[in-house]
């Protein structure tokens, strides 16, 4: 690939490789060689670098853990059956990124430091991809604002990331799901469609109410009348009712539109399902499960892919599914897997060779 991008590259002596197994490693735990940073000063991007992955030095001042001008991707990058790596889908979560940033009242990052930037770190650190099925690198793009600087304003300096993980099968079993009617993830005007690091922090307190009661994640609901569903954890979430495929549309601004998201809606198209992005109540899934039309459902996001939903706790009943007898998102599931690890052909043109 042509090297437009000026990087300053500092090799690390020596690789921490052969510390690690990167067989079944644990999700977003290790971390390659080499890391990415770029600095934002004077209104301006400075020069890329890539240097051994280490602590930052940053002073307590520094705006982002205060207030928060914080945001993030998350990609996954494989090696096709000959070994070659392959992104998936980058340039999707770079137009996110910057729609993030915007929101946030951050720069936004050029696409040659973005992709080039990337691309040169997955090459240089592409002996920590796993070749293992269902193994991958994650890639984690990510910024954060540098000023120190306590009053509150947007920043003037930022610090724009990429750090990779190499991760196992990031293995979910069935999910059991709290509907979550009381406390809300995102509301009309908000921010809930950016991938901005406060969103997570927020969501954690009624996570961990539904896991202390034995739920693995929560469906969030509408924050204005809780009566129609939103997403699921960091999950976009997918219901089959009879044979259509609905799943909640994103023009109020309160999800976020997953790269996975837009690849299922693709694909259970061509296995021949309708698919419908709109606005889908608690009431309509309720209805449809017990006259027996609700038929499948799951979340999807890049960490693990799909994963299905065997229970849905919500208003007082426990609404239970028979997974084993899922047709659509097992196979789609499968596919998806297929065309990442390059077994069957990338006909979408989703992979991006590194
Ligand atoms: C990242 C994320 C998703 C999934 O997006 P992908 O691009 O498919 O990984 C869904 N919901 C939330 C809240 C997320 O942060």
């Amino acid at each position: 690939m042509t090297a437009a991008l000026d990087i300053l590259i500092t090799r690390a002596e020596q690789s921490r490789l052969g510390e690690v197994s990167l067989e079944n490693i644990a999700f977003g735990k290790h971390f390659t060689d080499h890391m990415l940073e770029v600095d934002y000063v004077d209104g301006k991007w400075q020069q890329p670098q890539i240097r051994p992955y280490q602590p930052l030095s940053l002073a307590p001042s520094v705006a982002a853990l205060h207030y928060g001008q914080a945001i993030f991707e998350g990609i996954k990058a494989y090696n096709d059956e000959q070994g070659n790596p392959r992104i998936f889908r980058p340039l999707d979560n770079f137009y996110r990124f910057n729609l993030s940033a915007e929101r946030m009242q951050m720069p936004a990052i050029p696409e040659e430091i973005f992709m080039e930037g990337m691309r040169e770190l997955v090459s240089m650190d592409r002996s920590w991809i796993p070749s293992l099925r269902d193994h991958s690198l994650y890639i984690r793009p990510f910024m954060f604002s540098t000023d120190e600087l306590i009053g509150v304003r947007p920043s003037e300096m930022y610090k724009f990331m990429i750090i990779l993980s190499p991760s196992g099968p990031y293995y979910s079993a069935p999910m059991r799901i709290h509907v979550e009617e009381q406390y809300v993830r995102a509301s009309p005007g908000g921010v809930g469609y950016a991938k901005a690091a406060g969103n997570y922090g927020a969501a954690m307190y009624a996570t961990a109410q539904a896991r202390k009661h034995g739920y693995d994640q929560v469906l969030w609901m509408d924050a204005q009348e809780h009566k129609y569903v939103q997403e699921c954890g960091t999950m976009n979430v997918f219901f089959i009712i009879d044979n259509t495929a609905i799943t909640p549309s994103l023009e109020q601004g309160t999800i976020l539109n997953g790269v996975t998201r837009q690849s299922v809606i693709t694909l259970l198209k061509e296995a021949g399902l309708k698919v419908e992005e709109r606005p889908l109540s608690l009431d309509e899934i309720i209805e449809a499960h017990d006259r027996g039309g609700l038929k499948e459902v799951f979340g999807t996001g890049t960490a693990a892919t799909i994963s299905l939903i065997r229970e849905l706790a919500c208003r007082g009943r426990d609404l239970q599914f028979d997974v084993d007898s899922w047709k659509y998102a097992p196979a789609i599931k499968h596919k998806l897997m297929d065309i990442r690890e390059g077994r069957i052909p990338d006909l979408h043109g989703w992979m991006m060779p590194v």
